[in-house]
């Protein structure tokens, strides 16, 4: 018999998979779901990407890279980060991953004793608490404040031990689209200095934002945190390249090092084509890139005027990325068919049962009470949602 490790057996699968695999479960079924539970872009990769992958491949780019990735590629994103915040970093302060989440995850190896913690600022990304808990580490879960889904500094303070090595931020937030305010920002900056710890800086949806609001590197506001902050980004949202799996992690030259030193024990780098499509997305997809961007600020001026309407239901407003996430605790112990609402997952149940309509618990994200929906989908979509979960909610008694 096969004895799987004890550190595998701990692994929780993503929410976020199991609601997408339902929900494609009832569809074969026949049934006329509504996904807005993916957080992936509904477009195809621009042009600019296709154009570049075609071009790789006419040119014979099928060998390895190095395990950092290709240096090009590299170049171009420390090019990108002195355009786009005015931050100097050299090629070997980056490396190209397959996605921004073995990124992540390389980012806990690195870092990460057993026994040591990691500050984790609910609501939270899926994989977080999985990565830290796989390194035999410990994730220390700050709660928000339900009404602004901001963190108190204070809580952060009273977290921090002397077995705390990290903290990760992420802004614009998955699930919330929040973008932190910057006192907060530098608060956290000034508490890792203090207590000699790294940032995460996951700015992974930093392209998508709304409403004309400046997102600010973290390092904009604190220089003085530079060289303990790793920031990850990546192709996968803001050029629509989920499939492709390109990531960038950009930060101290000693922890990229350490970090490539793994990936090239592991996956030897990401797909050579891959990364020359994203270096051509980099280089010449802006135009591309503005044009999904006004799409996704059309859908979520769409979906907050639907959801202002909604009984029951509260919304944060979302700054940026292309989620809204809700507070749903007024409709507990109200009633459909033979379901009771009782939490945010039994909501969900309810709300795919009776709405067909797919979305994920807050308990997924470390906030039980809200749920998570995805506008990365079309606004004829997006309309009918919105009038079958305010039947839904209309109907409940
Ligand atoms: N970080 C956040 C906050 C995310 O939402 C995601 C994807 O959903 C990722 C990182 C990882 O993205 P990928 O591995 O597809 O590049």
């Amino acid at each position: 018999m096969v004895r799987i490790s004890e550190r595998l057996t701990r692994l929780q699968p993503a929410a976020t998979r199991v609601v997408s695999e339902k929900a494609a479960d009832l569809r074969r079924q026949g049934r006329d779901i509504i996904s807005l539970s993916t957080g992936e872009p509904d477009f195809v990769s621009p042009p600019a990407v296709m154009e570049a992958a075609r071009r790789a491949l006419d040119a014979g780019h099928t060998f390895y890279t190095p395990a950092a990735g290709l240096l090009e590629l590299r170049e171009e994103v420390a090019r990108y980060y002195k355009t786009r915040f005015a931050l100097e970093y050299e090629a070997r302060e980056v490396m190209i991953g397959a996605g921004g989440k073995p990124l992540l995850f390389e980012a806990c190896a690195a870092l990460l004793n057993p026994g040591d913690e990691a500050i984790i600022i609910a609501p939270a990304f899926v994989s977080y608490v999985e990565q830290v808990r796989f390194c035999d580490a410990k994730p220390v879960i700050i709660e928000t404040d339900p009404q602004t889904l901001d963190f108190s500094l204070g809580d952060i303070r009273a977290a921090i031990t002397d077995r705390t090595r990290m903290i990760m931020l992420n802004a614009p937030n998955n699930p919330s689209g929040r973008i932190y305010g910057d006192d907060l920002v530098v608060g956290l900056c000034e508490l890792a200095i203090e207590h000699d710890l790294t940032i995460i800086n996951d700015e992974i949806y930093e392209r998508i934002i709304f409403d004309g609001i400046t997102y600010r590197n973290p390092l904009n506001l604190c220089p003085a945190a530079r060289n303990r902050m790793l920031h990850i980004n990546g192709a996968s949202k803001s050029l629509a390249m989920t499939g492709w799996r390109i990531g960038f992690a950009i930060g101290p030259a000693e922890l990229i090092k350490r970090m490539t030193m793994l990936q090239g024990h592991n996956t030897s780098g990401p797909s050579s084509i891959a990364q020359w499509a994203a270096l051509g997305g980099l280089r010449n997809g802006q135009e591309q890139i503005d044009a999904m961007a006004a799409q996704y600020q059309k859908r979520k001026d769409l979906i907050t005027a639907r959801l202002g309407r909604m009984p029951y239901l509260r919304y944060i407003p979302p700054q940026g990325a292309f989620y809204i996430f809700a507070d749903i605790r007024a409709a507990y112990g109200k009633s459909v068919g033979d379901m009771t609402i009782t939490d945010d997952v039994s909501f969900c149940e309810a709300l795919l049962e009776y709405a067909e309509i797919a979305a994920i618990p807050g308990a997924a994200f470390l906030q039980p009470g809200f749920f998570r929906m995805s506008f990365a989908t079309s606004e004829d979509i997006i309309e009918t949602a919105m009038t079958r979960m305010h039947d839904f909610l209309a109907a409940l008694a």
